[in-house]
């Protein structure tokens, strides 16, 4: 019955590639609703996955870099795409997406790409996925009121329902400003003054296995925040994974 639906939906409003809002063909095999990219785009995705990290030289996709900051020093980062805000190619234009476009097919899309960077991390280190708590760190209040929703939510929601793990926001945003618009000591203070757990978010991350999804990774300050405040709530693990890095114009 979903299906009858999709197809009538797809017909009244033929879906838009989410990076360069062209219509997408409709082809026979592709009627399932959640098209996101355009066929050109997709290739583009792929080619932007494929880029160099700047620092390891990985592609994008396999590339664990981490920040050099308290609490991710060493940690590894599962990521997508090395991100340039000066450049306006594919990466840049689903971030912009991700973040300011209300469309479910883009963190959907998103969330799949990403699962598979942080599966074959998971893999690797013998975690399973489906043992984990997948949660994300809110938008700015002021962020969420100018778009009317939380990226970061919708992209680990949706993680956590590919990976078969619990879902849980464990984190509340108390003010504070946007972290864009700060310096790099000005976002560690910003965001250790304006994060802090949920009420009774102790008890579920306590002896628990945290995953922390991020869209956009600048200098860290706020996946440090947050890991910080996982860890003293006494989280068996933290890992964290991310869309992008910012990889030149580091502020
Ligand atoms: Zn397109
Ligand atoms: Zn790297």
């Amino acid at each position: 019955m979903n299906r009858f639906f999709d197809i009538l939906r797809n017909l009244l409003f033929p879906p838009k590639c989410a990076c360069c809002r062209t219509l997408i063909p409709v082809v026979e095999e592709k009627y399932g609703g959640g098209l996101c990219l355009c066929r050109e785009c997709r290739g583009l995705w792929n080619r932007a996955k494929e880029e160099n990290c700047p620092t390891c030289l990985c592609p994008s996709h396999t590339c664990l870099c981490t920040e050099d900051k308290g609490s991710l020093k060493n940690m590894k980062i599962p990521k997508l795409l090395t991100y340039n805000p000066n450049v306006n190619n594919t990466q840049n234009k689903m971030i912009f997406s991700l973040k300011k476009v209300n469309d479910k097919r883009i963190p959907e899309f998103i969330a799949s790409e990403l699962s598979v960077s942080m599966g074959r991390y998971f893999k690797d280190n013998f975690i399973l996925p489906d043992e984990c708590v997948y949660t994300f760190v809110p938008r700015s209040r002021r962020a969420k009121g100018e778009f009317g929703f939380d990226q970061g939510q919708r992209l680990s929601r949706e993680v956590a329902r590919i990976c078969e793990g619990k879902f849980e926001a464990l984190f509340v945003r108390l003010g504070g400003r946007e972290q864009k618009r700060l310096d790099s000591d000005m976002r560690a203070r910003n965001i250790s003054r304006s994060l802090r757990l949920k009420r009774n978010a102790e008890e579920k991350i306590k002896g628990r296995k945290i995953v922390v999804i991020d869209d956009l990774v600048t200098t860290g300050a706020t996946l440090d925040g947050a890991v910080k405040l996982l860890k003293r709530a006494k989280a068996a693990e933290v890992y964290v994974a991310c869309v992008a890095r910012t990889g030149e114009n580091k502020r």
